[in-house]
């Protein structure tokens, strides 16, 4: 029977949603990114005219991802109404410029002087100590490398686009970026160095060679960048070869990088040979729905050239209760951490964090609002790199913003409620809601 005495459960408005969501923006940046105006205004202005303060230009720039706007012109249509203008400038105290404004700018500032003030915000985390309990092994922090194409055009877009010709004589023009990603367990994915991948000598695209020489490059940027972060270094089949153990050598990086079996020969002839003498262990877990059983396997001391790896293995089997059926996952990696019994499980499962860098880093950046292959410029190459580099530090400014409680429990009040429709809210709320007294409270 429905019992009508029953206090109702009271649920946020859409309003008080759009609030907590701003509160929860400006808290984070205020708290975790303090020096961001200042690290703006730092950079040498190239400008002649000076309508806006380059703050508020690149501010203006990062808001276009920050509120998920996904293009240049929705960006403009939000900041259109006088009272948004005047709400935003209360709360973080600079102008929205139009996009047209802070576009010219971006068209002409370096993009390694962007790249160098993400790097600066992002260390500062790292001080500040926020991912510290993800650590691999109390010590390590899981880096991802990985590669994604970032647009792609019928024509030439700029001197640098690399080129594929399909087997019909079409000629596709397009940009791909490889990135270091801090990857947590708790699904942080967060850039550290971007290096785009450029056919210098006009040679056509092979994402092999490309990705290869570019993750060279990326490297000496991580180790520049990040010089003393102990870094264990997460990557897929692609990347076990000498020169990647070498470079993880010469910056004491520990890998786990996936280990495919058609690559490293010597290396998977030995590993198949001694796997009866590998030392095994199996964990099982359960939960209302499934079954799964882990054999974990390990082999220490494998000849490679002339360094000794381990081999590991966790086949995972799963068992679905409803549909009484079993599917089945095998992980192998190549490691330079010698393992032991009690290690192998948190190495697997740290290999196994590699899939957040596409999962969590290159597939929302791709939808949910930031529509990372969206065209921000179509005729600058300087002005693309540099909507990406600003792209990555809003990315990491929501990803701490949702991670808050706050946000979490916004999430959980009804079943359906995505981030998106709270940033909706959010966009409402500053274009409806005349801020008088709310903002001083906020900044108590
Ligand atoms: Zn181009």
């Amino acid at each position: 029977m429905y019992d009508f005495y029953r206090e109702p459960v009271k649920k946020s408005s859409a309003a008080e949603r759009g609030k907590i969501v701003l509160w929860k923006i400006a808290k984070v940046i205020n708290t975790h990114f303090p020096t961001l105006n200042e690290n703006f205004e730092q950079l040498v202005d190239p400008r002649v005219r000076k309508s806006y303060t380059l703050a508020e230009l690149l501010t203006g720039a990062l808001f276009v991802f920050i509120f998920k706007d996904g293009s240049r012109n929705l960006y403009n249509s939000d900041r259109r109404d006088e009272l948004f203008r005047q709400n935003f400038f209360k709360v973080f105290k600079v102008r929205l410029p139009q996009a047209d404004t802070f576009d010219a700018l971006l068209r002409v500032l370096p993009p390694n002087e962007i790249e160098h003030i993400k790097v600066k915000l992002i260390s500062s985390l790292f001080e500040q100590k926020l991912f510290r309990e993800f650590r691999f092994l109390g010590k390590y922090y899981h880096v991802a490398v990985d590669a994604t194409g970032i647009s792609s055009y019928e024509q030439r877009h700029c001197p640098h686009c690399l080129t594929k010709t399909s087997k019909h004589g079409t000629t596709t023009y397009f940009h791909y970026v490889l990135e270091a990603k801090l990857v947590t367990s708790s699904g942080l994915s967060i850039s550290l160095a971007s290096e785009f991948l450029e056919n210098t000598d006009r040679k056509e695209y092979e994402k092999q060679d490309c990705e290869q020489k570019a993750f060279v490059r990326l490297a000496s940027k991580i180790k520049k960048f990040f010089p003393r972060l102990p870094i264990c270094l997460l990557a897929d089949g692609l990347y076990p070869n000498n020169t990647v153990f070498d470079i993880c050598q010469q910056n004491n990086w520990l890998f786990i990088i996936t280990l495919k079996d058609g690559s490293l020969k010597s290396f998977n002839a030995e590993a198949n040979l001694l796997k009866n003498t590998a030392i095994k262990q199996t964990h099982q877990r359960a939960d209302s729905a499934t079954l799964t059983t882990l054999d974990y396997a390990y082999l220490n001391d494998l000849q490679y050239g002339n360094r000794k790896y381990s081999w590991i293995e966790c086949c995972e089997s799963t068992w679905h209760k409803e549909t009484k059926t079993t599917t089945n996952q095998r992980f192998v990696y190549i490691t330079n951490v010698t393992q032991k019994s009690d290690i192998v499980v948190s190495t697997i499962f740290s290999g196994r964090l590699r899939w957040k860098i596409e999962n969590e880093g290159f597939n929302e950046l791709k939808n949910n609002g930031y529509e990372l292959q969206h065209k921000y410029s179509r005729v600058s190459y300087p002005a693309m790199q540099n909507y990406y580099h600003i792209l990555q530090i809003a990315h990491a400014i929501n990803q701490l913003v949702e991670k808050t409680n706050a946000i979490k429990t916004l999430l959980k009040e009804y079943s359906k409620q995505t981030k998106e429709n709270l940033w909706r809210n959010l966009l409402a709320y500053m274009a409806m809601i005349d801020f008088k007294n709310e903002v001083d409270a906020l900044y108590d």
